[in-house]
């Protein structure tokens, strides 16, 4: 093996160390909204899967679409 060989492999072990902490990082963050948000509405009597997508946008949401835009309206009513 000639010194551009070794320079190479040191090369693509960094480089795939460096995607395996990204990799890490990336589902640390995937795991954090995961926990914060509910998987299911809590708003009484819906239980209404709340999509993924929303869940990551909105971490720690707790209701689905419909019910927070009506519990934004009586929040609003309530003022
Ligand atoms: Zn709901």
């Amino acid at each position: 093996m000639d010194i551009f060989d070794q320079a190479t492999e040191a090369e693509e072990r960094h480089r795939a160390q460096a995607l395996a902490e990204q990799a890490a990082k990336a589902q640390l963050q995937d795991g954090h909204w995961r926990e914060l948000s509910a998987k299911w509405c809590e708003a009484r009597g819906c239980g209404a899967r709340i999509p993924d997508e929303r869940r990551r946008v909105v971490p720690g949401v707790k209701l689905c679409v419909e019910c927070q835009s009506i519990n934004e309206k009586q929040q609003r009513r309530a003022k």
